[in-house]
């Protein structure tokens, strides 16, 4: 009899913590965002704006205070068309999780990776695309501390395919040729400074070889920013 009511009452309990859990995950679901960005939310968006949210985004990151998503929600909202802030264009580096550091969800922004974030004709093609057909007011080149493209172009690396990458950096190498110190990739300080002038040399390249995107960017349609990604603490610095 006894151990009938003992059985009778591990019983109940489940049933009581099983409703428990079904009740809190019912609650939790409805704690996320299934937000998503409208063609009238990115008209009503300006360049300096998506940068502010970009920054506050990241300042969650760096928090461990990502927002929480339902992204299932968010795929069947955005499946019949996307309307992105910006374009971020990143190393293929794995420790910089692109969307994760600006706490971006599905339809918020295009990403574009190449070891060492250059541009090249498809990267441009790319960027013209997020900008001038679907409507993204931001371009960010962000280049990352220790970045392993900038350090074997330093090295002068030749293996494959990833000599005719590593040419694309070599301008950024040659614009540090003045660093006072130790250029090699020893010296983490002249590492970030060739990463920061890859930057800068790949803003000049797309300005150049985009006469669209310098067009809209002329006309203040788009704004282009420089970034710093840093790996120890995941903080984005904008270069000014
Ligand atoms: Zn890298």
């Amino acid at each position: 009899m006894k151990a009938i009511k003992n059985l009778f009452t591990l019983v109940f309990s489940v049933a009581i913590f099983t409703a428990c859990v079904a009740q809190d995950a019912q609650q939790n679901k409805t704690d996320l965002s299934s937000d998503v960005i409208t063609q009238d939310d990115q008209a009503a968006l300006t360049p300096q704006a998506i940068i502010q949210g970009l920054k506050e985004g990241n300042e969650r990151y760096v928090n461990n205070n990502l927002t929480p998503r339902d992204y299932q929600a968010q795929v069947k909202a955005t499946a019949k068309g996307q309307y992105p802030e910006a374009i971020i264009i990143s190393c293929v580096d794995s420790r910089v999780p692109v969307e994760n550091v600006f706490d971006k969800g599905v339809g918020d922004i295009f990403v574009a990776r190449v070891a060492g974030n250059f541009v090249n004709e498809d990267i441009l093609g790319s960027s013209e695309f997020a900008t001038a057909v679907a409507g993204s007011k931001v371009v960010v080149i962000m280049g990352h501390e220790a970045c392993g493209a900038v350090k074997a172009a330093i090295d002068g690396v030749e293996m494959g395919n990833i000599t005719a990458m590593l040419d694309k950096i070599e301008p950024a190498i040659e614009m540090t040729a003045g660093y006072q110190g130790d250029r090699s990739t020893a010296n983490n300080d002249y590492v970030t400074e060739v990463v920061n002038n890859n930057v800068v040399n790949t803003i000049a390249e797309m300005r150049k070889n985009s006469p669209i995107i310098a067009e809209l960017e002329r006309n203040g349609e788009v704004v282009i920013a420089g970034a710093f990604y840093d790996l120890d603490t995941g903080k984005v610095t904008f270069l000014e």
